[in-house]
């Protein structure tokens, strides 16, 4: 049967010493059902499902059978939640294996639901139906946006119910990854206090994600400086679209550079820098506009964790480390101000662009505009809607705006078509994936469907979906998303 399917697993990982992960096999379930798998996915990765009955996929995709070649573990991790050190590792995970896919590449292949381990601390080991199929969608929405995220393979029911608030459907998520390492691991392997572990991980890393590092003078800054840049780049597309991630603990940053644990994470509606979603962040922590902040605070748990590697002398290693965090702000700014660009439709940089944009912000902030839907009204060559025409502020701004178009030597429409393919047309908006969950609850699966078909090309305006380009009435707007853990 694996044969047929097409893995080749090759478990790196797992050939780490041992106190970097549990080996143990996923918790069998009642009766695993598919739900949904991603064909698409599936194809890129040379899995060929369309070999083997749904019946046998559910059976694997569940973990009740288990692919040739696969050597189940949890991996062990720390991380600082909300800003405090927990000891944590998978405690609703597994990492069956590595698959090498037909171009060579080394993807993790892991069930998110799928039983207690040694790290579950009081937690059941399960996830519930609504958060998998919200990873699914949010994932792969990301892919989409061309965001570097980790990817959503499968969803199955287990036949089990398990207990949150009320009583929910079991399910596991098939996730795969660039690889699971996270800024956590790296706070693991350092707390762990022996250097040679702490160096065991870093080459191991510097060998998978950063191979180039190796030549490095000093491999272990650039994996620091490497790291920096991809997340500066990363944070600055969440920005870019009005990603909300909800969770920025440091566990729930990759190594990679890929988002990933898509917990109560959201898109913007209307365009409010201080917009949170998640119900557990009752302080704003990773509100949109503290994401970069975040993201620069996590960094430097990072570099913390590196510090042993850095240098011998231990003000030695800190001035380093220094040095390389303080500039995160200056490339998460210059990654997003060349985005903004894009969005606007600008080729070349002037330095009154910041102000065009801010200004711009500004404005949309003040009159409630929706992040999503106006910028891609500035995609259409005539301005044709009354209320903005009105408007003698915005009118201003556009003149100025248009003034900074003409002053280029792009045509107009090679500006329009820039912006075209940098402000979506389709996010997945909070209350059409609240649907999808709702109706998913009672059996029904055709939104999700329909929703993922509108997702998948995001900067395309095709009238099918249209519906799905606006906000929510008031009525229907969230203002809450849970994790759901
Ligand atoms: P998350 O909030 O999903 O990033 O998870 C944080 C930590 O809690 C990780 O160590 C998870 O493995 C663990 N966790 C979350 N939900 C559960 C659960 N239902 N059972 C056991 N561990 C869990
Ligand atoms: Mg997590």
């Amino acid at each position: 049967m694996t044969t047929t399917i097409g893995w080749q697993f090759d478990n790196s990982y797992a050939r780490l010493p041992q106190v970097f992960y549990a080996r143990l096999d996923p918790v069998p379930v009642d009766f695993p059902q598919l739900i949904i798998l991603n064909r698409t996915l599936a194809n890129e990765l040379g899995l060929h499902f369309e070999a083997i009955p749904d019946r046998d996929a559910a059976l694997m995709l569940s973990g009740n059978s288990l692919p040739e070649g696969a050597q189940p573990i949890a991996q062990a991790y720390a991380g600082h939640q909300f800003g405090q050190f927990t000891m944590l590792g998978d405690g609703r995970a597994i990492l069956i294996g590595e698959h090498i896919t037909p171009t060579g590449k080394r993807i993790d292949i892991q069930l998110k639901g799928s039983g207690q381990t040694p790290f579950s601390r009081r937690g059941d080991g399960r996830a519930a139906l609504g958060p998998m199929l919200r990873e699914y969608i949010i994932s792969e929405a990301m892919h989409a946006l061309g965001i570097p995220t980790t990817r959503s393979l499968a969803v199955v029911t287990t036949g089990e119910t398990i207990m949150r608030e009320t009583r929910l459907p079991g399910a596991i998520l098939t996730r795969t990854a660039a690889s699971h390492i996270r800024v956590g691991t790296f706070e693991y392997a350092a707390r762990l206090g022996q250097i040679e572990q702490l160096k065991m991980l870093a080459d191991y890393t510097i060998h998978r994600h950063y191979p180039e590092s190796v030549q490095s003078d000093h491999p272990y800054l650039a994996l620091l400086n490497q790291v920096i840049e991809r997340q500066a780049a990363l944070v600055a597309q969440w920005m870019l679209v009005g990603f909300i991630h909800g969770v920025m603990n440091t566990d729930n940053m990759a190594i990679s550079g890929e988002t990933i644990d898509y917990g109560p994470c959201a898109f913007m509606d209307g365009y409010d820098p201080a917009t949170v979603f998640s119900s557990i962040d009752h302080h704003g922590r990773y509100s949109y506009e503290n994401q970069p902040l975040a993201a620069h605070w996590n960094l430097a748990r990072f570099a913390e964790s590196l510090l042993p590697l850095l240098d011998s002398q231990q003000n030695q290693a800190i001035a380093l480390a220094e040095e390389a965090i303080h500039t995160f702000p200056e490339k998460f700014q210059a990654n997003w101000l060349k985005g903004m660009r894009q969005k606007m439709g600008l080729f070349n940089a002037e330095d009154l662009d910041s102000e065009l944009i801010g200004d711009l912000l500004s404005w949309m902030q003040v009159n409630q505009a929706d992040y999503t839907l106006f910028l891609r009204s500035l995609t259409q060559n005539h301005l044709n809607d009354a209320k903005l025409i009105q408007n003698p502020q915005f009118m201003t701004w556009h003149a100025r705006w248009q003034d900074r178009l003409d002053r280029q030597q792009q045509s107009r429409d090679s500006a329009l078509n820039l912006m075209r393919s940098h402000n979506p047309v389709i996010i997945p908006r909070n209350h059409r994936v609240e649907e999808v969950l709702a109706a998913a609850e009672h059996g029904d699966y055709s939104l999700l469907h329909q929703l993922l078909a509108a997702i998948s090309d995001p900067y395309v305006d095709n009238p099918v979906f249209s519906h799905y380009t606006t906000p929510a009435p008031d009525s229907e707007r969230i203002y809450q998303t849970f994790c759901g853990t």
